[in-house]
């Protein structure tokens, strides 16, 4: 398979965030030549900011059927989960219309199983890969806990049926079961339900680097460099950069939320919008260490301990990818985070990053349908740092010819293009 063209390599992969990173060591594992290029150090952008969480659980997205009925309550748009800009919804109905078609009743187990593949395949990639790379420190195998403020017993038991039929196990807990769990925090929970089979990392950053610099250890070229645009050449692509240009045969675009601007003059017209999120951290009082994170399931923004510290991250906010950032959301739950467990001032400034997501909330992971040799790999919405391996390692797979490890029918790009 290996090209013997000057200077072609087999792969480029565009993207250094978890899914690029992914992409490119799969397909260096598979014997293939590979430059990954980006403009920023492995790992800067979404893959840095984000909650830390490899959830086994999350195979419900956004929109669900719960959304449809709590839909009453986001139109206010002063709720923690959710706010949009009315401009950005203004220009963007059809998408919101088949997001919310996305989230019907009937959607709900052929997207749950497609996830539950994906995310179960990533998770044991994680696994292997995370202590290979010699950042295995960086694991904690401590589950993820989802709590509510309110005597809400039975929305946790219905969230531990709905997993429980897809094989994720949850532990429900009582007040003092939440206490035992996590002596630290201050007991404003009522209800618990620990996520058993989840594990989250301090530092997704530093774990996204940790596999690039595998990927380099095992042969593999990072380029830092802007990518301007693609085009095909004879049998392959040529990648126009900020610095010069590269040939191959194969290109993957894992681009996140950066994809489409690169696809659109190829005539792809791709539906993907930015949920985009932020995150604040602070400096964590040494005898009130958190153990795990912690999402807050009525204002729902999450708490994680990180290398750096305490880092609480928001919920939802639906608007432009570049629009300016808006704090209201952050500002709303810091206050709230304080109460559950003791932190001291801000470290470093705010975080603002964009969750990928098309209007299924299922990546695109496969061939370009109309270009051979082109690749997609985006998409992964609020669970890419979670499922960047396995998405990476599919794509290899499908550029080999082979089978991924898992079903991606329900990901490929097709569906959409
Ligand atoms: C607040 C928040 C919390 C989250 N929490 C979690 C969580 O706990 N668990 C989880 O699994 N997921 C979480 N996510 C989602 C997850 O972070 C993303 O789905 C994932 O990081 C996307 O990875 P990516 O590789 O697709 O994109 P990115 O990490 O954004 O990588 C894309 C890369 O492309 C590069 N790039 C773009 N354009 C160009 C160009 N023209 N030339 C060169 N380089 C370019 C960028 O520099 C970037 O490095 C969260 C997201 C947010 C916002």
């Amino acid at each position: 398979m290996a090209d013997n063209t000057t200077n072609r390599k087999d792969v480029i992969v565009l993207g250094a965030g978890i899914v690029g990173v992914s992409s490119a060591y799969a397909a260096r594992q598979r014997g293939l030549s590979v430059t990954l290029v980006d403009r920023r150090e492995p790992g800067s952008e979404t893959s840095y900011g984000n909650a830390g969480i490899l959830s086994s659980g999350s195979i419900f997205p956004l929109n669900q059927p719960s959304l449809l009925s709590n839909l009453p309550k986001y139109l206010s748009n002063r709720h923690p989960a959710l706010r949009f800009d009315v401009g950005w919804a203004l220009k963007n109905p059809g998408w919101i219309a088949r997001f919310l078609a996305s989230g019907r009743a009937s959607q709900t187990r052929p997207r749950a199983l497609a996830l539950r593949g994906l995310i179960q395949a990533s998770l044991k990639l994680h696994r292997e890969w995370i202590v290979q790379s010699g950042a295995g420190n960086r694991i904690r195998e401590t589950g993820w806990l989802k709590a509510w403020r309110g005597d809400n017993v039975a929305a946790a038991k219905a969230d531990q049926a709905a997993l429980a039929e897809y094989g994720i196990k949850c532990d429900l807990l009582d007040r003092q079961g939440i206490s035992a769990l996590e002596p630290n925090i201050i007991p404003v929970y009522s209800v618990g339900l620990l996520h058993t089979q989840t594990a989250s990392v301090d530092s997704p950053g530093n774990v996204t680097k940790a596999y690039a610099k595998m990927f380099a250890g095992a042969g593999g070229e990072i380029r830092r460099a802007e990518t301007k645009s693609i085009a095909p050449d004879n049998d392959g692509w040529r990648v126009a950069l900020s610095d010069g240009e590269l040939l191959a045969r194969h290109v993957v675009v894992a681009l996140g939320p950066w994809s489409p601007d690169l696809l659109r003059p190829l005539g792809y017209s791709v539906p993907l919008v930015t949920e985009r999120g932020y995150h604040r951290e602070f400096r964590p009082n040494p005898s009130r260490t958190l153990l795990r994170p912690i999402h807050d399931a009525e204002n729902a923004f999450l708490i994680t301990p990180m290398e750096q510290g305490i880092r609480v991250t928001s919920g939802v906010e639906l608007t432009d990818r570049d629009a300016p950032s808006s704090y209201a959301q952050l500002d709303a739950v810091v206050p709230l985070a304080r109460g559950v467990v003791e932190f001291g001032e801000t470290v470093g400034e705010i975080w603002r990053g964009a969750r990928p997501t098309l209007p299924d909330s299922l990546p695109m992971i496969g061939p370009a349908p109309r270009h051979a040799g082109l690749w997609l790999a985006f998409g992964n919405q609020h669970i890419g740092f979670t499922t960047g391996p396995a998405t990476g390692d599919a794509v290899a797979a499908m550029i080999m010819g082979a089978t991924p490890t898992f079903d991606t029918s329900a990901f490929l790009p097709k569906r959409y293009l």
